[in-house]
């Protein structure tokens, strides 16, 4: 069977192509959808080859938590809401960041073992079979493999308990913002105290106070800078600690010796720092920002708006849209809440045939996780060429005779731009009030994620369709095909 580790490696390789592959085609809503199975096929194909490594034990424990963890996500993969995606996105990476901690502790308990400091600790661990198989002792790590070891334990504990806290934060389970006084110095203190324990492993200080103390404040920390953050800075922690977890679980495949898993960590760490970066850019957020908590607080007492919302029935709305010669439609969380996206398409497919310009304008933040709006609209079958980005769309709002906005509200809230004391002051948005006439489609006055008045609603230009997003659009199909009939 001494062909069996080059067949191994193989699979690896190719597992490597397929989740390269697999990310390439995700950057195109139209192949995306195939990327993603790409991508499995990949995992599925490194898992398999795992098992198949000599002297690997504990197979049948192996499996079985394999089935469990298939059957769990599977389950709650096909029963999730769209709109309940952030959050079964967060969880999953926290089990990604925790499994490569786990992998970090088992190393750690096992050095530690190594130097005689733990006989207690059973010496079963299917992770390195080959070596530990020696005399039942563990293996020797090299100090580069200890120092990765540490570290990746070190983002994987702080990825899985923060992204614990944003799941329970995007559940509801936990109030927005959790922040008193002194909070950066703590949070500061405990990734210092976290950082000199693990220099102190990394340097052949092991013991099992010290790996017990490790892991708590790693853990701590995760806990600790995530509860401050609230609001409309979430998408950015969840997209953060993504990328720590491929980091993690990366310098875990290093220690292990496992190429599948170095390149696959590294492939989701580059794409999570690449949408991390892009996402703070959209809501105007520095990383450092990102990392040490409690921003994004409104400083200062808020721009009173003037004026009153002033309301609109869908008969009048209509025949402003059907005889304007650009109309566009601005998508928001409220669209995926109602589920409109095919009333709007057949809306927007009825102004076409009239011959009014319409165009989707998306902001990369609009919905509840990035793509939000962009997978919706591609469910409904809205051509991706009537679909603007945010930077492509706003010069062209000056331009536009109705903007048509449903249930957005934060991204295209101009108080970003004119209140310095907004949670949201600073984040780029749809310019839509410079459109020639505004209409915006919600239930009522609700708020949005910021939970912030929006002084679109109130501007001069602004008309007001109160109703469920799908139910109003039914209605303005109603009324178009009235006008043309
Ligand atoms: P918002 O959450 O700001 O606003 C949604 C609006 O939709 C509400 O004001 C609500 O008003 C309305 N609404 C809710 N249900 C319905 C319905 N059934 N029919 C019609 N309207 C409805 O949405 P945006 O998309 O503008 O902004 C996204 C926000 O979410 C940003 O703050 C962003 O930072 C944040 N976020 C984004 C993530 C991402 O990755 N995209 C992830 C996590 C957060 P009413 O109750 O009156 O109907």
């Amino acid at each position: 069977m001494s062909w069996l580790p080059t067949l191994i490696k193989a699979c690896y390789f190719l597992a490597a192509l397929l989740f390269i592959l697999g990310l390439k085609r995700m950057s195109s809503p139209r192949t995306a959808r195939g990327g993603i199975v790409w991508a499995g096929y990949g995992m599925l194909l490194a898992v398999l080859a795992t098992l198949f490594l000599p002297d690997m034990h504990n197979r049948g424990l192996i499996v079985a938590a394999v089935l469990v963890g298939v059957s769990a996500a599977w389950w709650s993969g096909k029963r999730v809401a769209m709109t309940a995606m952030p959050q079964m996105v967060a969880l999953y990476n926290g089990m990604g960041g925790g499994a490569a901690a786990a992998i970090g502790a088992v190393e750690l308990i096992g050095y530690a073992r190594g130097l005689g400091l733990l006989q207690a600790v059973p010496d079963t661990s299917p992770l390195r079979p080959e070596a530990w198989a020696v005399n039942g002792l563990p293996p020797a790590l090299s100090p580069t493999e200890l120092a990765l070891g540490v570290l990746g334990a070190l983002i994987g504990a702080v990825s899985f308990s923060g992204s614990l806290v944003a799941f329970a934060k995007l559940q509801g389970w936990l109030d927005k913002r959790f922040v008193f006084p002194g909070q950066r110095a703590v949070n500061l203190l405990l990734l210092a105290a976290a950082v000199v324990a693990g220099v102190l492993l990394a340097t052949s200080h092991a013991s099992p106070a010290l790996i017990a103390a490790f892991f708590a404040l790693a853990l701590a920390f995760g806990l600790m800078m995530t509860l401050p953050i609230g609001g409309a800075d979430m998408p950015v922690v969840i997209s953060l600690y993504n990328a720590f977890t491929g980091l993690a679980v990366s310098f875990e495949g290093f220690v292990l010796g496992n190429e599948a898993m170095i390149i696959a960590g590294m492939v989701v760490g580059a794409a999570g720092t690449l949408l991390t970066q892009l996402m703070a850019k959209a809501m105007n957020r520095s990383i450092g920002n990102v990392l040490f908590g409690s921003f994004g607080a409104a400083s200062g007492e808020a721009q009173a708006i003037e004026g009153a919302q002033k309301p609109i029935d869908a008969a009048d709305a209509a025949v402003m849209m059907a005889y304007a010669e650009r109309v566009v439609i601005v998508p928001g969380y409220g669209l995926a809440v109602a589920q409109a996206q095919h009333k709007v398409w057949e809306f927007a497919q009825l102004l076409i045939k009239r011959g009014v310009k319409v165009k989707f304008a998306i902001h990369p933040v609009a919905g509840r996780m990035p793509g939000h709006m962009n997978v919706l609209l591609a469910e409904a079958g809205v051509p991706y060429d009537l679909i603007a980005d945010m930077d492509d769309i706003n010069p062209e709002f000056p331009a536009t005779d109705v903007a048509l906005v449903i249930g957005a509200n934060d991204v295209v809230n101009p108080l970003a731009k004119t209140d310095p004391a907004s949670p949201i002051y600073g984040m780029p948005i749809l310019d839509v009030s410079a459109a020639k006439h505004v209409i915006v489609i919600k239930r009522g006055r609700g708020t949005g994620f910021a939970g912030i008045e929006n002084a679109l609603f109130y501007a001069d230009n602004t008309r007001m369709l109160y109703g469920d997003g799908q139910a109003a659009v039914g209605e303005l199909v109603a009324s178009l095909k009235d006008i043309d009939a």
